[in-house]
């Protein structure tokens, strides 16, 4: 039975209350729902990243929502109350930062910025601090530091990860949810909720091939997956 569908992916119930079956389907869409394409395979990419990232995390004393791999799009997941804030994490200057801040392109931080962001399709995420996350809330200080505090050595240890495959994290958005009162992370973390920059050569190897017109995203993802997985053997 379908709980919920969301733009890439539909929740279904799973074999107990407390888990959920996450399927990652083919649908890609950018700028909320105005751009739309369905690329054969990008799900099972996607799912494919997503675990192999989570289970490098979890390896290193990150909490995750996963329970186990299902077949090949899907996952079975803890069922977690999700915290409606969106984390993102940037190392280089892109997309919504530099449109909104009138900063280049490929400018790098000295230390990495975090930014939050109420989940809301309806409302296109908007930018939301921390005053404002209590004052609706969404989230406790506590909660938000400890959010804040995961982003980073997840970030830390993302960017070890992707470095040893020759990729660059740009940026990232993370999700997370809390079960009996403990946060874990949720969602996904793939080509699709990353930007990656080839190392040697600065082509995009994520979303922004899509939203940019700029090729196969496929092969690109492809090509991500292939140097994770040769980095884990
Ligand atoms: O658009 P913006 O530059 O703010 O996105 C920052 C990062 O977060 C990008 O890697 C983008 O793919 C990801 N993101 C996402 N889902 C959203 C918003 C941003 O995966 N709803």
């Amino acid at each position: 039975m379908i709980l919920f569908e969301g733009k890439s992916k539909i929740v279904r119930r799973g074999v107990c209350d407390d888990s959920l079956v996450l399927f990652y389907t083919d649908i890609v869409t950018a700028f909320n729902g105005g751009k739309r394409a369905e690329p054969l395979g990008k799900g099972r990419l996607c799912a494919a990243v997503s675990n192999l990232l989570f289970a490098y995390l979890e390896q290193n004393g990150i909490k995750t929502h996963t329970i186990k791999i299902i077949d090949e799009a899907s996952v079975l997941v803890k069922k977690a109350d999700i915290i409606k804030i969106e984390v993102i994490v940037r190392n280089v200057a892109a997309g919504g930062f530099s449109k909104k801040y009138g900063v280049t392109e490929g400018k790098v931080f000295d230390a990495p910025i975090v930014e939050f962001c109420l989940k809301s399709d309806e409302l296109n995420d908007p930018m939301i601090n921390e005053s404002q996350i209590i004052a609706l809330n969404l989230a406790s200080k506590e909660e938000l530091l400890e959010l804040e505090r995961q982003s980073l050595y997840i970030n830390t240890l993302l960017c070890k990860r992707f470095e040893q495959a020759g990729i660059r994290l740009v940026d990232f958005k993370l999700e997370f949810g809390k079960v009996g009162g403990e946060i874990i992370l949720c969602d996904e973390i793939s080509p699709d909720s990353c930007r990656l920059w080839d190392i040697e050569t600065g082509a995009k190897m994520d979303k922004d091939i899509f939203r940019q017109d700029l090729g196969d995203m496929l092969l690109a993802y492809e090509e991500v997956l292939r140097r994770l997985e040769h980095w884990t053997n």
